[in-house]
């Protein structure tokens, strides 16, 4: 037989069975809860999953889209690079060797001047000065002359009979017998500040700075006699040789006196000197 405290213990356990079964009831329907909660948070983020992983995708895309043309870009931006630096590079060679050879440069540049514009006034043919020259001096000791007033000289040479001596001997025969006549006129007159030049085809010029009537008139009759003594063969000269006529001019330049007159005075000489009968000296 079962005591009262039994009884009670009985009723106790039966009280806290019932109570721990109320609480897993609770329990379970607290997980029936929630696993539906979770059922609809799955659906859900399964229904969003597709959408999001497509964002994710085409951003993914993108990405790589964007990542390839940094590279492309990349590459291009290095090979430019490169290419200007190469140019920098060259660019700084050449500066160098410029630098490096301007001297030598200068040097040739000056005296490849210096060459030209002494060939620029030398008669191809005889070697002496040319016209150009020539213009070029009487300017200067007409000027110099005039400052100091002294006397100016000017001679004008012209060969007699040239044309026949062509026209019978021919063109180099003609050429060469000018280059002789060129050369000793030139040795004979002698001044260091004295210029012989051709005037033009059997022409010459001297020009005598400082000089006064009396030594422009030695000079002439040295040339004429120069030429004489070289007894250049002439098949139809009167005297069988190369003769010339000369005319004188010498005037102290002035204010009211010019360069063109003085050459005309010479020519006007040398004119008087071929209609008296040529090889000839011929002054005012
Ligand atoms: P004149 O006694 O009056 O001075 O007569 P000329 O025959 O000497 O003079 P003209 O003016 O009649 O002829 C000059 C000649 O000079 C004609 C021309 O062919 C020649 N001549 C001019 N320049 C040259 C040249 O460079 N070479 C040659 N060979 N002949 C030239
Ligand atoms: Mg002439
Ligand atoms: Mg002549």
């Amino acid at each position: 037989m079962k005591n009262s405290f039994q009884e009670k213990s009985k009723d106790a356990k039966i009280v806290a069975l019932t109570e721990e079964i109320g609480r897993l009831k609770n329990k379970i329907e607290n997980l029936e809860q929630n696993s539906s909660d979770l059922e609809i948070a799955l659906e859900t983020a399964v229904e969003h999953g597709d959408a999001v992983e497509d964002q994710l995708n085409s951003l993914n895309d993108k990405l790589l889209g964007e990542i390839k043309e940094r590279v492309v870009a990349q590459r291009r931006l290095e090979k430019l690079i490169q290419a200007i630096n190469q140019q920098k590079n060259d660019l700084e060679l050449v500066v160098e060797t410029i630098t490096q050879h301007s001297d030598d440069l200068d040097n040739e540049w000056f005296l490849h001047l210096i060459e030209m514009e002494k060939q620029v006034k030398i008669d191809a043919l005889t070697g002496i000065q040319n016209r150009r020259a020539m213009d070029e001096v009487l300017e200067k000791e007409f000027s110099r002359c005039k400052k100091m007033k002294k006397s100016l000289g000017f001679l004008m040479v012209d060969i007699d009979y040239f044309k026949q001596f062509n026209d019978q001997l021919g063109h180099q025969k003609g050429d060469e017998c000018l280059k002789e006549i060129a050369n000793i006129i030139h040795t004979t007159v002698e001044g260091t500040s004295d210029v012989v030049a051709r005037y033009g085809g059997e022409e010459f010029a001297v020009i005598l700075p400082e000089s006064d009537h009396n030594r422009c008139k030695k000079v002439a009759s040295d040339i004429l006699e120069a030429i004489t003594q070289n007894s250049l063969f002439h098949p139809k000269s009167p005297h069988g040789i190369i003769t010339a006529s000369i005319g004188i001019a010498s005037m102290f330049p002035d204010n009211t006196s010019s360069v063109a007159e003085i050459i005309a005075q010479a020519d006007k000489c040398l004119y008087s000197a071929k209609r008296s009968g040529r090889n000839k000296i011929m002054d005012e």
